[in-house]
């Protein structure tokens, strides 16, 4: 890309000028409070403090031990209701990235040489204030957007989504949880009446049917995991999964089904239900919505229609529909591979049809249950303002809006009335030259972004590109025009809301490097720079901000009115919403919703919701026979690899470079060797890969670890049309032995027996 188009010269106008407001004294003078000084001095000298781990959702509870106020190493805590006592490969070492060579330890600026070059915070917060103000003021709000994240603290979600719409006047923002989480929020606010994932992790441990569906929690949920291995109730853990994964394989039954023939399996499931008559009726009557025209709908998803898209005989399917209406307690639980999908909202719309017409929520071992991916992943959905308003709210509702300026004390025009673009919306208007100034926080979106090659492309466009990051080695902030240096976990202090919806603390427990600042001073620096500060002057600590949050949940069915401040999380081990501060006390540390039977649309009742399943929209044909799959490798790894890349440790616990799994009879088929080099190609790119020769794939199929920034460059984009998530999951590809033109039939090879 070109970098160089615009050397960026630090600011010369009145905004620098007038950008002498207190916060910048205070960081000239009292580095310390922003990062670049001691840590508080409540974790000094020799102690330990508990922080929730900054990787997955799970949100595990780490003890972090200080010697002479550095973290020296961590153990995980066993009174936390989450892991009692439990941690992954990833929290075990959730420390060592902190400490990498690649540490961005300064803002940078590209020069007139195209070379990112050390600055000053002042001048680049000049810089960047300087170039979105000049973009906004000529083109518009529209012309400006950030991409956020699922990995920083709940009030710096907050901040950065208030500051970004209210105070700079950035018409788009959204998160990479539309990459992994959007599916499940749209599929729960039109079935519930809001964003509310209902179950608590007891229900692994109270449930007699655990059906799994895309999700391998064995590797990408280690201690959820660990959580159903505890249950003592001899439960059927079903899997539902094109691949043997090391979930099915620990699993009670398999089913690997056809990839994307999900949708009608489940339907044939429901209509199976129907005809058996194993129902709650009185659930249905008393709760529901659009039962009957549900019914009617799934009348032609014959079990033979179901057979014959996923190619699991009819009487196993019929067997699984005995067992899921059988009265047990049955849980259903998601991940990536039904939410990466072209028709994602539909499909877990079917598992909550599921267990709605089965009676199976808001008991204990029950539920339609999205496990959800990132730390903060939960956090980003209620709280971001990027889709949606502050608190769960729609930017479309005036009484919404009301509400938030008057908590906020904000002049109520400074809220959108619409909704902006989502992510792939945003990117689409780089593209078109719609939008020209770009603000990436925490976030890899050059490595992760569906069909990457073109991706780098697009953000090539942009006039402006601000990176926000721990590392200045990102594949983002390398094309970055400015790069402000950021603390990571451990580094800054703050909250994270968990996937069964707790409230969680961490903490500071090291002094970020260089000049490296918390997510949230950095937002600070930016209302000055922007001439915004005084609309955040409330906005003063993560605490501070905590309480914000608190009013702006008050009535809502987040409402944590109940929780007290940080200390009040540290005492509780955490606190699930919700918690009005009407609640009764105390509260038990494990708690589902709708244990009324109580939803949150105006009549209080969840509806049935479905359509037509769809095409797989970039099918196998003579050119590309293969169907690619992709999903997490490892435990070990984590995304796109930006922190768990750097334990030597955890690199020894994946292979090095990219491996791919394919059948041996394709391999045999194609004269693939186990540990040849073979080339990948999709209709976008092709790439290089090291053939893994495994039956846990099925013939026909391949599949990649999303961790290698290869991955995405074969992926195809196509979005499902009410989450606008992408479809990771499934696209069309050929394989050859690297450096031929066409397979070599000839080397032939035992079928493994694994
Ligand atoms: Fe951290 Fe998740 Fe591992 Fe727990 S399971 S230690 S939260 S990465």
């Amino acid at each position: 890309m070109s970098t160089t188009r615009f050397p960026l010269r630090p600011a010369k106008n009145t905004l620098l000028r007038s950008w002498t407001g207190p916060l910048t004294d205070k960081l000239v003078r009292v580095p310390g409070e922003f990062g670049l000084g001691q840590i508080p001095a409540s974790t000094r000298p020799d102690s330990t403090v508990a922080s929730v781990c900054g990787f997955c959702s799970t949100g595990c509870s780490l003890n972090i031990h200080l010697k002479n106020g550095e973290a020296i190493n961590l153990s995980p805590e066993k009174n936390y209701p989450v892991n009692l006592g439990m941690a992954c490969p990833k929290g075990w070492e959730a420390l060592t990235p902190l400490s990498a060579p690649d540490r961005a330890t300064t803002p940078l600026i590209r020069d007139s040489s195209g070379n990112l070059a050390p600055t000053d915070w002042q001048t680049a917060m000049s810089l960047f204030a300087e170039k979105f103000t000049s973009i906004r003021d000529t083109h518009g709000p529209g012309a400006l957007a950030w991409l956020g994240t699922g990995q920083i603290a709940t009030e710096e979600l907050a901040f950065l989504g208030s500051l970004g719409k209210f105070g700079i006047g950035i018409a788009h923002g959204d998160g990479n949880t539309r990459q992994c989480m959007a599916t499940a929020v749209a599929a729960y606010k039109q079935s519930f009446g809001f964003d509310a994932p209902p179950y608590t992790y007891a229900d692994f441990e109270e449930s007699d049917v655990l059906v799994f569906v895309g999700a391998n929690p064995c590797i990408a949920h280690p201690i959820m995991w660990q959580r159903v291995m505890r249950n003592q109730r001899s439960p059927e853990i079903i899997v539902i999964d094109p691949r043997t994964t090391e979930t099915a394989s620990a699993a009670t039954q398999h089913f690997a089904i056809q990839p994307k023939s999900d949708l009608v399996f489940f339907y044939a499931i429901a209509r199976q239900l129907i005809e058996d008559g194993l129902l709650d009726k009185n659930f249905i009557e008393s709760h529901t919505n659009d039962y009957a025209e549900f019914a009617t709908f799934v009348a032609d998803y014959t079990l033979a229609r179901a057979a014959d898209a996923s190619g699991i005989p009819a009487e196993r399917i019929l067997a699984l529909a005995r067992l899921i209406g059988s009265g047990k307690r049955v849980s259903f639980w998601w991940t990536m591979g039904v939410n990466q999908s072209h028709e994602g909202t539909r499909l877990a719309q079917s598992l909550i049809n599921l267990a709605l017409m089965t009676g199976n929520i808001g008991k204990p071992g029950t539920g339609a249950n999205s496990i959800t991916g990132q730390c903060n992943a939960m956090g980003s959905r209620l709280f971001s303002n990027t889709t949606g308003l502050l608190g769960g709210r729609d930017f479309t509702n005036p009484t919404h809006r009301t509400e938030v300026a008057t908590i906020l004390g904000i002049e109520e025009s400074r809220i959108p009335e619409t909704n902006c673009h989502p992510y792939h919306r945003i990117i689409e208007g780089i593209e078109s030259g719609e939008i020209k100034g770009l603000w990436v926080v925490a976030t890899n979106p050059a490595h992760s972004w569906i069909h990457q090659g073109k991706f780098r492309d697009i953000i090539a466009k942009l006039e402006c590109l601000v990176v926000q990051d721990m590392y200045h080695t990102t594949e983002t902030a390398q094309a970055a025009h400015i790069l402000l240096p950021s603390a990571g976990w451990g580094e800054k202090d703050g909250t994270f809301i968990n996937s069964e919806r707790r409230f969680g603390r961490f903490r500071k427990v090291r002094r970020a490097p260089g000049q490296a600042l918390a997510d949230f001073h950095i937002f600070q620096l930016a209302s000055h720079a922007f001439g915004c500060a005084e609309m955040f002057e409330k906005w003063s600590s993560p605490e501070a901000v905590f309480k914000i949050l608190r009013e702006l949940s008050r009535g809502r069915p987040c409402d944590i009115t109940g929780i007290e401040g940080y200390d009040h999380l540290d005492e509780a081990g955490g606190i699930q919403w919700p918690f009005p501060e009407t609640a009764d006390k105390p509260l038990a540390t494990e708690r589902r919703l709708f244990t009324d039977g109580k939803f949150h649309h105006p009549d209080g009742r969840a509806r049935f919701i479905f359509s037509a399943p769809t095409p797989l929209p970039e099918p196998t044909c003579a050119e590309f026979p293969l169907t690619l799959l992709t999903g997490r490798g490892t435990s070990a790894q984590w995304h796109t690899q930006t922190r768990t890349g750097k334990s030597d440790v955890l690199r020894k616990l994946h292979p090095a470079s990219l491996h791919a799994e394919i059948n041996a009879e394709d391999a045999s088929r194609l004269g693939i060797l186990p540990n040849d080099k073979i080339e990948i190609s999709s209709r976008r790119a092709t790439i290089t890969a090291t053939a893994h020769v495994t039956n846990t794939i099925a013939p026909g199929q391949i599949f990649l670890p999303m961790h290698d920034p290869a991955t995405n460059r074969l992926t195809f984009p196509v979005f499902d049309p009410h989450s606008h998530q992408p479809g990771y999951k499934a696209c069309a590809v050929n394989i050859r032995v690297a450096g031929t033109c066409r397979p070599s039939p000839s080397r032939r090879h035992p079928v493994p027996s694994e």
